[in-house]
């Protein structure tokens, strides 16, 4: 005989943590498996920080998720040991007609989003360590910022152990069964658990956890990178330097942060097209990786571009939308999926945490998430 759970959360990083925390803190009895470590460096939440901003260049759906999202990691960081959120201001980076800055003005503008448009000599101006080309505009944001992922996912499993939720970690899963009677989880040790509900929060092991939807996902290598200032190490303070996205019409935009606590500038292409399973992803980082971004950063940081301190290698789930899955598994309305977070979706961890609890508790959520239905590329219905 073992217990049956009213849900149970596989997978605890980014959005597993914050689903068992709010399915736990609404009076449920929760279980939550994980693989490996609480708040590891091997799936898609690590790296010491993470861009949240709210004028979303992708589509202006994602704001009103945005907005409650800020409230939710405020409310979390009232109960957190440690800073969740830095607010350092927000550059979307391009020429006037690229889409970063055109989706970035469409959602401000749609959503009334506090912003301000600079030309090339005020945001030169305004953030000396920055070098924008003559032709290059900027969406200026406030709100945006750092969250520090670990942190956030450690507050996360905090608020729900806190709660009475079960966490165990190196606990891999197995596989799942559903039936209308509730969900059979099976380990890799043997055991079985039995829970009313699932949630699948299994980031870059999704294909695998949840098979049988087909879901066209694809797990893309990409590499972060820590440099030392060349100089003036004043300008890259977070009060100097916002976190800032580029488009400069190239393979991949480039994004980056200021130096929080001289730990160096972190930066990264977004998106590598580089596919493999986790089992196989390459985690050693080549001279010309670190050189391919050093040199874009030099172009727009110049004083920056500095000695290489640190790489480190993460995934993203992609879609081929690049819209997150989020929803009632099509055969078992008692499963929920969440996954294909498409190298975007920490930002969102908050509140795809409420979302997930409003789904398995109340059966629907207020929040809006048709965007992201796990049946919108003709799998399984
Ligand atoms: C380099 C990089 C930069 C990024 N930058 C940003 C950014 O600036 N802003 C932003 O908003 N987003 C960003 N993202 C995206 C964001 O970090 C991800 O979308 C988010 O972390 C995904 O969370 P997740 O819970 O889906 O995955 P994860 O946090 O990886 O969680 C999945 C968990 O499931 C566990 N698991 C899987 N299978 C099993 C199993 N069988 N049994 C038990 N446990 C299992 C894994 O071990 C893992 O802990 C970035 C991502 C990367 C890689």
């Amino acid at each position: 005989m073992h217990d049956r759970y009213d849900a149970i959360v596989l997978g605890l990083g980014g959005m597993g943590s914050a689903a068992a925390a709010h399915i736990a803190l609404r009076g449920k009895r929760v279980l939550g498996l994980e693989q490996f470590t609480p708040a590891h460096d091997r799936g898609s939440s690590h790296g010491a920080s993470r861009i949240i901003r709210q004028a979303y260049f992708e589509d202006p759906a994602y704001v009103p998720l945005l907005l409650r999202a800020y409230e939710l990691w405020q409310e979390l960081e009232r109960t957190s040991d440690e800073p969740l959120y830095l607010r350092t201001g927000g550059l979307m980076v391009g020429r006037m007609d690229s889409a970063l800055v055109q989706g970035s003005l469409r959602s401000a503008r749609e959503h009334g989003l506090e912003h301000e448009l600079l030309s090339a000599t005020d945001i030169a101006r305004r953030f000396p360590a920055t070098a924008p080309r003559d032709n290059e505009v900027a969406v200026y944001e406030k709100p945006a910022g750092i969250l520090f992922p670990e942190a956030c996912v450690r507050a996360y499993l905090k608020a729900a152990g806190a709660v009475g939720a079960d966490l165990r970690f190196e606990t891999p899963v197995q596989k799942w069964q559903a039936s209308d009677n509730g969900v059979d989880v099976t380990l890799t040790s043997g055991e079985r658990v039995t829970g009313n509900s699932l949630v699948v929060c299994a980031g870059a092991w999704l294909p695998q956890m949840a098979a049988e939807l087909a879901l066209p996902l694809r797990v893309e290598r990409n590499v972060v990178h820590w440099f030392q200032p060349r100089s003036n190490p004043e300008l890259f303070t977070p009060d100097k330097l916002p976190v800032y996205i580029l488009d400069r019409g190239q393979r991949f935009m480039l994004y980056g942060f200021p130096d929080v606590e001289f730990a160096g500038i972190k930066a990264a292409f977004h998106h590598s097209e580089i596919f493999a399973s986790p089992e196989e992803m390459k985690r050693t980082v080549a001279p010309d990786e670190v050189d391919a971004v050093r040199d874009a950063l030099a172009q727009w940081l110049p004083r920056g571009a500095g000695q290489h301190l640190a790489s480190s290698v993460c995934m993203y789930t992609l879609t081929p939308d690049l819209h997150f899955v989020i929803g009632k598994h099509p055969a078992h309305a008692n499963v929920i999926i969440a996954g294909g977070f498409s190298g975007h979706g920490f930002k969102f961890c908050s509140v795809v945490g409420e979302t997930i609890a409003d789904l398995v508790v109340e059966g629907e959520s207020f929040n809006t998430i048709e965007l992201f239905s796990p049946t919108r590329f003709g799998a399984l219905t």
